[in-house]
Parts: structure tokens; C-alpha cells; sequence
């Protein structure tokens, strides 16, 4: 008899998650974690610290620039880097023992070490040169994801970093070059830029935010610039040169020409996150990979093998953390003999930059592509009544509707607090609901989320205040 019904190998947001539903579900369940905390690159290095130092260095811009406009008059605030650290070790400590809570909560063990398929059924765990041989049912591969590195520059996580250095630097760079304008890095670039960095991203293709809606993403990239970001785009760092006091960043063209030097004190290397499988022993296993080294799966989480499941960042699919989580339910469903699913049409997508950026759907490029014919609804924050009282108006919304049908096919928010805003609409398209729909639905004033009904009033042409 196999000590275990199901062993889960990873405590990110998938692993955790998944060995919880499976305990509910009647499972007997082990996770097998070979970092010191669980929760995985979430919560460790991941979403929580960056939302910590997020929300931190928001405050301190704030104090310094928003509080004289509303009568609150405050001396000007002085930085103190290692208390904010300090606040963002908080978060982080406070996240990790909720999920050592929830284990011990839902009878989950937790064994700590270095997991590697032996085959069906059989997993190995290796910790302080001792191994052990766990029996189980079943194995769920929930190992995440790495940091991508960029050929031929060297992460010391100090002088040139990781998004994992970039959360814990010790000082504030005087000149800090991100190379990739993707979420984290424009996220991590917000924080440092507030605290006093001047900021320069270099991005490979002609925009930022590849993936997201490309009208949302250029208003983006102006307001990035009102508040001092500097962008090259169509652009590619080739080396940085580390011999100085300061680095030599070399970028040239994207399609090739002259290269230049600019000199950082502190490059950021944020290009994506790869498939994380190291060590885990898949070929031996005879599980297979895909062609880009992620684990390949059928719809319902299966691998080539029987009885081994993957899901989140090491699989196919948007690297968030709630789509690994939701993944992370189904498949536990899956396990139990119900039926688990995920809609990957309605997963949200949020920067938590000020203003955020949400979107969920469809973007106007890709409805284009696929010749579905469409109709927009846009609607701005500096005719919403509540941003105007609170000042603060930049971005707007926009909805994606099927044009025969009225059917919502996406909607996309730039502006603050665009990532609570998102969820109606998410709510919306998995009911299937129409633009119609959510425009007659009521919404609470004055709320920034009257924007959204305006903009699906503007839809079918018949927006109330603009
Ligand atoms: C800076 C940053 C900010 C981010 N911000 C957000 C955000 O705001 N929102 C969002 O949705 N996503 C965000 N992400 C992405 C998010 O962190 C990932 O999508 C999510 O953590 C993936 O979850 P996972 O469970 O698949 O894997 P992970 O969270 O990567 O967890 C995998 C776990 O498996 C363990 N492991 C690996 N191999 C083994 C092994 N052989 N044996 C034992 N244990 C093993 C690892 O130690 C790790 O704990 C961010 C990522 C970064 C880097």
C-alpha cells in the first residue's frame, strides 16, 4: 500500500494549493519543498515582497509629492531602505506561515528536501546527504519556474541582478538599467525610480508589455515617461562590461547597426522566467518535455506518464500565480475522479505599477488576427467623478465586445486601482455576459469602477458623462 495518494512536489501557489483541495477531497497528501520557507517563489521572491516594496515606496512618493496638494503638510520623508527591507521581510514571513499553517490545518506533511521522480509512484527526497523513498498514488510536478538568463552577463545579484537581487538591494542605484519592459521589470523599476533611481529600460521589441493591448500599453508607456522612466525600445543589451566602478552597458539596435555604451551602477535583468525541472530526474522518468523545456501535459494535467501530473509556471500557459493555484484545483479534482477545469479565456493579468494595468481577454491585436469582427467601448478617468475628486485621472478603460453578439470578448484598464476593477468583468465573461449586461448593471457612486459601465454604455454609443 502507498503511504500517499498523492504527493505534490513544489510549495509555490500550485503546489500548496493543490495539496490543500486534494486533503479536502479525502487525500492522504505530502508536499516536498527543498527551499527553507514554502510558498515557493510567490511568495518568497515573487509577488508578495514585490507588492511589499510596491505599496512601500508608493507611500513614500506620495508623501513626498501628493500630501501638499490635499493640505496634509508633512516635512519631506527620508528614505530608511533597511526598515522598508524590514516591512517587506514582514510580509513575507507573515505569508510563509499562513501556508505552514494551512499544512498542519488540513493534515498535509510536509517533507523537506530535494525531490526526484523515480517513476510512477515512487518519489525520491534528498536533504543533508540522507535520502528516503516516498510511496504514493499519485505525483503532481509543481516546481515553477527560474530567472532566464541572458547569454554572455553574469547575475551577481549585486551589481548586475535578478528580480531576486532587485528586491533586496542595499542601497538605492543612482542609475538603474532593466533590460526587458515586461511586468516585473517595470514593476521593480517603479519601486527603485520612486526611491530615488534614475530608470532606463532596454527593450528587444518596439513596445512594452508584449502580450497586452497595444493602444493600453502605449498610453502606459507615457505616463511611465511623464514620471522619468526612459525607454529603448527596439534594442538589446550585449554585454556589460564590469571592470569599472560603474558598468558599461552595451545596447545596440534590435535589427542590427552601431552599438553605445551607458553606464548603471545597477543592471536588472528581467527577460522571463524559464521552466524549472532541474534535478527532478523527468528523462530517467521518461516524462516528456516540450519543445520550449516545459512539461508537456494533455488537457487534463496527464504526463507521458501515468499517475504524474504538472501544473503552474513548468507548464504551458500565462506564469501567474493564480493560474497556477487554479491549476493546482482542478487537477486535486482531477485526482479525486471529478471534473476539474481551468478557462484559460478568462484569466486576469495585472502590473501593480501607479496607475496598474489590468486586462482580461482578448486585445484588439489578437481579435484582429483571428478576423473577429468587433466593437470598442472606451471610457477615461478624467470624466470619472471619483478620480476627479481625488486627482487622479490619468488612463481609461476600454471593452472589447463581439460585434453580432455584444458578447464581451475583453476588457483593458490602465488606472489606479485597475487591478481590483478587473474581476467584474472577469465575472462577466465566464457567465458569457454582453456589454449590454454590464451597462445596466449598477454600480456604486462614485467608484472608479463606474468606468467600466460607462465604457460598456460606450459600446452601443450612449455614455453617460462623456
Ligand atoms: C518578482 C516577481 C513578481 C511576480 N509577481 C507576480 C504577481 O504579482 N502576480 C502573479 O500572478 N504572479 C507573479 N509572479 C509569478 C509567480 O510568482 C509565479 O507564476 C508563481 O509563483 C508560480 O507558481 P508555481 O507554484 O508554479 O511555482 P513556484 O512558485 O516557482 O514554486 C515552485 C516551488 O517548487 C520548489 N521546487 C522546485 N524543484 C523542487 C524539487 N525538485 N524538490 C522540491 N522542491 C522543488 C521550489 O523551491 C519552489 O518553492 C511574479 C514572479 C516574480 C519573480
Amino acid at each position: 500500500m502507498p503511504t500517499y495518494d498523492l504527493v505534490v512536489i513544489g510549495t509555490g501557489p500550485g503546489g500548496y494549493v493543490c495539496a490543500i483541495r486534494a486533503a479536502q477531497l479525502g487525500m492522504k497528501v505530502a508536499v516536498v519543498e527543498k527551499n527553507a520557507t514554502l510558498g515557493g517563489t510567490c511568495l518568497n521572491i515573487g509577488c508578495m515582497p514585490s507588492k511589499a516594496l510596491l505599496h512601500a515606496s508608493e507611500m513614500f512618493e506620495e508623501a513626498e509629492h501628493s500630501f501638499a496638494k490635499m493640505g496634509v503638510s508633512v516635512s519631506a520623508p527620508k528614505l530608511d531602505l533597511p526598515s522598508m527591507m524590514n516591512f517587506k521581510q514582514q510580509g513575507i514571513d507573515g505569508n510563509v506561515k499562513g501556508v505552514e499553517f494551512l499544512m498542519k490545518k488540513n493534515k498535509i506533511d510536509v517533507i523537506r528536501g530535494v525531490g526526484r521522480i523515480l517513476g510512477a509512484g515512487k518519489v525520491e527526497v534528498s536533504a543533508d546527504g540522507k535520502t528516503e523513498t516516498i510511496e504514493t498514488r499519485n505525483i503532481v510536478i509543481a516546481t515553477g519556474s527560474d530567472v532566464a538568463k541572458l547569454k554572455g552577463i553574469d547575475i551577481d545579484e549585486k551589481r548586475i541582478v535578478s528580480s531576486t537581487g532587485a528586491l533586496s538591494l542595499e542601497k538605492v542605484p543612482e542609475k538603474l538599467l532593466i533590460v526587458g519592459a515586461g511586468v516585473i521589470g517595470l514593476e521593480l523599476g517603479s519601486v527603485w525610480r520612486r526611491l530615488g533611481a534614475e530608470v532606463m529600460v532596454v527593450e528587444f521589441l518596439d513596445r512594452i508589455l508584449p502580450g497586452m493591448d497595444g493602444e493600453i500599453a502605449k498610453q502606459f508607456q507615457r505616463l511611465l515617461e511623464k514620471q522619468g522612466f526612459v525607454f529603448k525600445l527596439s534594442s538589446k543589451v550585449t554585454a556589460v562590461d564590469t571592470s569599472g566602478k560603474m558598468l558599461g552597458v552595451k545596447i545596440e539596435p534590435a535589427a542590427g547597426g552601431a552599438a553605445e555604451t551607458i553606464e548603471a551602477d545597477v543592471v536588472l535583468v528581467c527577460i522571463g522566467r524559464v521552466p524549472y525541472t532541474e534535478g527532478l530526474g523527468l528523462k530517467e522518468a521518461g516524462v516528456a518535455l516540450d519543445n520550449r523545456g516545459r512539461v508537456q501535459i494533455d488537457p487534463h494535467f496527464a504526463t507521458s506518464v501515468k499517475g504524474i501530473y504538472a501544473i503552474g509556471d513548468v507548464v504551458a500557459g500565462p506564469m501567474l500565480a493564480h493560474k497556477a493555484e487554479d491549476e493546482g484545483v482542478a487537477v486535486a479534482e482531477i485526482i479525486a475522479g471529478q471534473a476539474g477545469h481551468v478557462n484559460y479565456d478568462v484569466i486576469p493579468g495585472v502590473v501593480y505599477t501607479t496607475p496598474e494595468v489590468s486586462s482580461v481577454g482578448k486585445t484588439e491585436e489578437e481579435l484582429k488576427q483571428a478576423g473577429i469582427p468587433y466593437t470598442v467601448g472606451k471610457f477615461p478617468f478624467t470624466a470619472n467623478g471619483r478620480s476627479k475628486v481625488n486627482q487622479t485621472t490619468d488612463g481609461f478603460v476600454k471593452i472589447l465586445a463581439d460585434a453580432k453578439t455584444d458578447r464581451v470578448l475583453g476588457v483593458h484598464i490602465v488606472g489606479r486601482e485597475a487591478g481590483e476593477m478587473i474581476h467584474e468583468a472577469a465575472v462577466l465573461m465566464e457567465f458569457g455576459g454582453s456589454a449590454e449586461d454590464l451597462a445596466r448593471t449598477c454600480h456604486a457612486h462614485p467608484t472608479r469602477s463606474e468606468a467600466i459601465k460607462e465604457a460598456a454604455l460606450a459600446v452601443g454609443k450612449r455614455a453617460i458623462h462623456m
